[in-house]
This record gives C-alpha cells, structure tokens and sequence, in this order.
C-alpha cells in the first residue's frame, strides 16, 4: 500500500469526531442525530473501502477538513427525499416512468378534502350498514360505458389475472397468436395466464387469424375467448383479425365467454384531434363483448386503477373471487378514479381539464407559443452558458397507445458552451426539480407539450443551475 493511502486512513475521522463537526453545522441543522450517525457510517465505511481497495464509488478526499466537507454534502443530498417532482421535457404524454397521467387540479383538491377526514368508504349512509367501496364508481361506469356492472382493482394487470383466474382456471382460454402481447415491465399475456391457472389455447398466426380458428379451437374445455388489443406495438401488411363484434356472437353461439383486454381504455374519440383512432370503451362494451379490462392512468388519465366492465353475472362472480381483497383498491385511488369519471359526463370538460387528454389534444401552435415564450423569457439570462433554439419535433402518447403516432411538436433545443450536451442531460436530471429531456444531433431537446407554463421558472432554474459549472 502506497504511503500516500496510509496517510489518508490516519485521515480518517471517527464517528465521534464526525458528529461533533456535523452537529455544528447550519447546513445540517434539521436533520435528526440519528441520520446522521447513520449516513456518518455509511459514508466512512465506503470511503475505507475505496482506500484499502483502491475502488469505489466516492472520490478521494485528502485531509480531514475536506472528508469532513464531502461527509456535508453527502448527507444533504442523502436527506432530499427521495420520491420528487420532475419536469417532462420527453414530450411523452403517459410516461410510465414518470408516473403515467397526471391529475387534474380539481381532482387534487377532492383528494385532500375526502382524505383529511373519515369517509364514507365501507359505509351505506342510507341504511347505516356496511357498504361496497366499489359502489362509490360503479353506477359512474356504468354510464360512462354501457356496460351492466363494474369492478375497480389496483390496476389493469391485476384486472386480467382476477378475470382470468374467476372464469377460466382449469379451463381453456384461446388467443390469437398476434395478440399474445408483452407490455413492458413483464406482464406478458401467456405468463399472466398460466399463473392465474388458464391453459393459452394459440390460434391463427401472427399476422392472420381468422373467425374459423377460434371455431375449431372450440372444445368443452373452452372456458373463454380472449381479445388482446394490441396497444403498444402494430402489425401491418398482410394481416386479418377477428372483430370485437364476430369474436362476441361466436361466445354467444357457443355459450362461452368472451373477454377484451382493451390495454389504455378510452372514453373520448380522439380521431376528431388527427390522431389514429382507439376502440372506445363503450363500442366494445357495444359489440357484446362481455368482460372488458383497461386501464385508470393511460388514456383515461386518471389513477392508477384496473377497471372491469361488462355483463353483471361474471362481474358478480370475479366480485367474489378472493382473491379480489389482495387487488384491492385504496381509498386514495377510489377518490380520484370518482372524481375523474365525472369529468367525463361532459366531454368538453373532460378534454380541457384531464392533463393527458389536454396535451395530446393541444395544437401544435399552442406548443410552439410555448416554447417561443420560453426563449424569449430566458435567453438573457442563460445566454453566456448556453444557445438556445426554437426547433420543430414530434411528440408521442406513450402508455401502449397509438403507437405509431407522431404529434408534431416544438422544442426548446439547448447547445451548451462550456459543457458536452451528454453531461448537460445528466446534470439537468440532478437539479433541485429534475429535468427529463432528451439528445439528438448534439442538441438537448425539450419538447414544450409536455411541459406546463407553471413549470416554466422551474424549468429555467434547473437549466441555469446545470450549465454553471460550479453550482452543483
Ligand atoms: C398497459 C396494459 C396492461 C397493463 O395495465 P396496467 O394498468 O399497467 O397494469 C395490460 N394489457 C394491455 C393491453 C395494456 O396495454
């Protein structure tokens, strides 16, 4: 070992010598004791390792006072919590890593008020009995979608496990071969269905299935025939599939039931605003599929929430699967799934107040004011540190929905002077508000549909402080 590493484990401070130095800090001056002890571990453990081993992680500090120092802004930063608002610049409207869909302000505020108090959960007000949790939604759905009865559970993986499990274990479930999906995160239809007890029946091939696959897929061990939309990817060409509508007389005919997972699940056509158009899902609801399953925070823009439609016969008997108490939806998810569904008795509402419908439907020149205001606002103040450009880009849906479709869109393209627009992306996700943005040829774009204006002054602080090399 080098004299150099000997002397800087000398170096080392104790725990107590630590403490002493930390608890005198102003910078330090609200966090308990205990953390502190805690992080002062932690901290002087991976830097004994990083001596003795000559890797690691933290930097080499070389007297006591500056391990001291880095010990200090090691522990500020180990103390912001660690669950944050971001800023969107990806221009992905319902990005599952950035949370889906964002809630509308007025659901927010419900939120609060139902929560600050007790409820009316489990609780009839009529009668005084107990009541359903179920019941504060279903009749809403109802309406919304046509069906006879509903079902709300954690989320729509958790719908199409509980349907399955309720209507088809032991039992036979054919699928199309085009429509055995993956979305993302593992859940992939043959392994949701060999869990939950089913036995995948695949008809057709990728590209073509048509009506007389399912038909002699028929057996007396058909407990179901299941629809998958194909949500996140398309195949085009050479291709057929069997309508929602053929799919439902086929269950009829037979006597089986018939299930669409519908994936994003929307109520509102958005071919009027250019976009490729989603089955809604009062049509399939329509067509006499009998089970339904999409859902509560892609297209709908709501929770995180699976929601299940259709005949009241089934919804009763999945109703008292139990394994329907393990999906259970919190109160939390209840209130705002509530509060979002009525947006949607009056469509013009719900498309100017429900954050997901607002941007994928915001005009393109919207956008471009947008980011116009922007540089305008700011290029003074960042114009030592950076260019910045008014460019045109597209924007995507994201969440498995229409996939192929690009929103034309604008962007706040950012070249950096004294950085490398690879550490500038980096930086900007380090900032007090982190920012999501993304490269292309060399310049940091950040896509304005998906930003709000009141993220604006965030979003210029973040970027100042990224490109001032010494402020973070
Ligand atoms: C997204 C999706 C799911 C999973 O829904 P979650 O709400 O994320 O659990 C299931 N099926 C399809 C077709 C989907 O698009």
């Amino acid at each position: 070992m080098s004299t150099s590493k000997n002397t800087l484990l000398r170096e080392l401070p104790n725990v107590h010598e630590s403490l002493q130095f930390l608890s005198a800090s102003e910078q330090l001056a609200d966090i308990p004791l205990k953390r502190l002890k805690f992080c002062t571990r932690f901290y002087l453990d991976r830097l004994r390792q990083t001596l003795l081993t000559g890797k690691g992680a933290i930097g080499t500090p070389s007297t006591k006072k500056q391990i001291l120092d880095e010990l200090t802004v090691f522990i500020r930063r180990y103390h912001q919590p660690h669950f944050k608002q971001v800023i969107n610049g990806t221009g992905i409207i319902i990005h599952t890593n950035l949370g889906r869909s964002l809630l509308p302000v007025s659901v927010l505020d419900t939120l609060v008020s139902l929560n600050k108090g007790y409820c009316n959960l489990e609780l009839d007000l009529e009668t005084g009995k107990r009541g359903s949790r179920y019941q504060h939604v279903e009749s809403i759905l109802c309406e919304l979608t046509g069906a006879e009865a509903s079902l709300v559970v954690n989320n729509n993986a958790a719908a199409v496990f509980l349907v399955l499990n309720t209507l088809a274990k032991d039992k036979e479930v054919i699928v199309s071969r085009g429509q055995l999906v993956e979305i993302g995160g593992s859940f992939r239809i043959p392994d949701i269905m060999d869990r939950s007890g089913a036995k995948l029946i695949e008809v057709g091939t990728t590209n073509r299935t048509h009506y007389h696959d399912y038909q002699q897929a028929i057996t007396s061990e058909t407990g179901l025939l299941l629809r998958v939309h194909c949500s996140n990817y398309r195949i085009i060409g050479f291709t057929s599939d069997v309508s929602a509508k053929e799919l439902a007389q086929l269950g009829t005919t037979h006597g089986i039931s018939v299930m669409e997972d519908l994936g994003s699940g929307c109520f509102v056509d958005l071919s009027q605003y250019g976009l490729t158009k989603e089955p809604l899902v009062q049509e399939v609801v329509a067509s006499g599929i009998d089970i339904v399953t999409f859902s509560g925070d892609k297209l709908l823009g709501g929770p995180q929430a699976g929601i299940i439609v259709g005949k009241k016969t089934l919804i009763d008997r999945i109703k008292k699967n139990p394994l329907n108490r393990m999906l259970r939806i919190d109160k939390f998810t209840l209130a705002a799934l509530e509060s979002i569904l009525r947006l949607y008795l009056d469509e013009t509402h719900a498309l100017k107040e429900i954050p997901t419908l607002a941007m994928i439907t915001a005009p393109e020149e919207a956008v471009r004011s947008r980011a116009v205001h922007f540089i305008e606002t700011y290029v003074t103040q960042m114009q030592d540190h950076c260019q910045l450009d008014l460019l045109p880009t597209f924007s995507q849906v994201g969440g498995g929905a229409v996939p192929e479709q690009n929103l034309p869109s604008w962007a706040v393209a950012v070249r950096p002077i004294k950085l490398r627009t690879s550490q500038l992306e980096q930086r900007l996700r380090q900032t007090t508000v982190p920012v999501l943005a993304r490269i292309e040829a060399e310049q940091l774009l950040i896509d304005m549909r998906t930003v709000a204006d009141e993220e604006m002054p965030a979003l210029a602080a973040g970027l100042h402080s990224a490109l001032v090399l010494d402020s973070q």
